[in-house]
């Protein structure tokens, strides 16, 4: 498997969302020709820069689970992403979706047996009375679920349909999930983009719905992009023009409308065909949010969701430290040009005293600082990818240091 690819799908999902955030339904001016978008904060939550927004914070929940190697298909694991839903609900996120509001809103307090019934026979009411469930809601934060289920699209249509219906009952908000999460697996598994993989599995009005999106830009889709199949279109013509990963997402956010929501759907696809190392290293560093998550955390879930909830035969990622490099050096040297900043190999490696770590190497979360802490790291290997800034190891260092 792709490692790189799977963790791509969370990441790529969390940036286009804080990209989005600024400009969402025209919080502030959309990028102009020639400029970029930037991940400003501010938006409809007062978010922070590189905050993450509701999109990816219900991604999360789903993600958990699927970390801890749940099948989602299973009542009992609907259950929990229920009650992590209706967790979410009760920190009181800054910004909710009306649809989703008005499924959670009455099941406070609801206890985890029975609650993805519960929350079901809630959504379904709710599309009795208005006849208008199909936001983009489910489908923000459908991406979860195919890491769960790679390679079995059998169970990624189940789950998506599943994990969808727990707050949007019209059958256009699962038929969304479904494709896109078959797509999302093709993605990870081949490297290749084509929404088109799971057409046999949905209604036979999407094909047509596609070629829409390949000719036309995003801003097309932008005046309705809060209903679910105009915001998967906005996000596949977002794909499809951008020619990359980052583009994709400037194409996405540029198209208008409910920025970060299709820039987070394009950015999970995106990211599974181009891998979590294609989302640039200063977003990266800024990515950050509900439950108090960086972009290592969202590395970690990914690749145990990935992985059925199995860290490797080390532990990693989940090991707060890691014991496979004992032919590593445990010394440490003085820089030969700044004899404060001192340099070791991964085997000197403790956790809480580098400042900044740079490695190749497979890492312990507890190994290598958090951004926004005074220490800070970055690795190839996906286990660490935040820097804030790289300056001395220091402190509490176990051998001699310069005076
Ligand atoms: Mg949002």
């Amino acid at each position: 498997m792709n490692l790189d690819r799977a963790v791509g799908v969370l990441l790529g999902a969390a940036a286009g969302d804080a990209l989005g955030v600024p400009y969402e339904y025209g919080s502030r001016p959309l990028p102009g020709p020639g400029e970029q978008a930037h991940m400003l904060g501010g938006g409809l939550g007062g978010y922070a820069p590189g905050q993450w927004s509701d999109d990816t914070e219900m991604a999360c929940v789903i993600a958990e689970v699927a970390a801890a190697g749940a099948d989602l298909r299973d009542e009992a694991a609907l259950d929990r992403v229920a009650v992590g839903f209706l967790r979410w609900y009760a920190d009181g996120p800054a910004d909710i979706g009306m649809q989703t509001s008005a499924v959670l809103g009455p099941l406070h307090g609801t206890d985890e047996a029975g609650a993805a019934a519960r929350m079901r026979a809630r959504a379904a009411e709710l599309h009795a009375r208005t006849g208008r469930t199909a936001g983009n809601g489910s489908l923000m934060r459908t991406a979860p679920v195919a890491l769960a289920h790679l390679g079995d699209p059998d169970a990624i249509a189940a789950a998506a349909h599943a994990v969808s219906g727990l707050t949007h009952h019209d059958p256009q908000a699962g038929e969304a999930c479904v494709l896109w999460c078959l797509a999302i697996d093709h993605a990870v598994r081949t490297g290749e983009l084509d929404v088109r993989v799971g057409l046999g599995r949905v209604g036979p009005g999407w094909s047509a719905l596609l070629d829409e999106a390949e000719c036309a830009t995003p801003d097309r889709f932008a005046a309705s992009n809060g209903w679910v199949v105009a915001a998967l279109q906005g996000a596949w013509s977002a794909v499809v023009h951008g020619g990359g990963l980052q583009t994709g997402l400037q194409a996405a956010v540029r198209g208008g409308g409910d920025t970060d929501t299709v820039a987070a759907i394009a950015g999970a696809l995106l990211g599974a065909a181009y891998g979590g190392s294609a989302v640039p290293g200063r977003w990266r560093r800024m990515l950050h949010g509900w439950p108090g998550l960086r972009s290592r955390d969202l590395t970690r879930l990914a690749i145990l969701a990935a992985q059925r909830g199995r860290p490797d035969r080390d532990g990693w990622p989940s090991a707060p430290t890691l014991d496979t490099y004992p032919g590593s050096s445990r010394r440490v040297v003085p820089h030969p040009d700044d004899p404060g900043v001192l340099l070791g190999a991964v085997g000197a490696l403790r956790p809480g005293v580098a400042d900044a770590v740079v490695s190749l190497c497979r890492l312990g979360a507890e190994e290598a600082p958090r951004a926004g802490s005074r220490r800070a790291t970055t690795s190839r290997c996906g286990s660490s990818t935040e820097r804030t800034r790289t300056s001395t190891w220091r402190a509490c260092w176990p051998t001699r240091r310069p005076s």
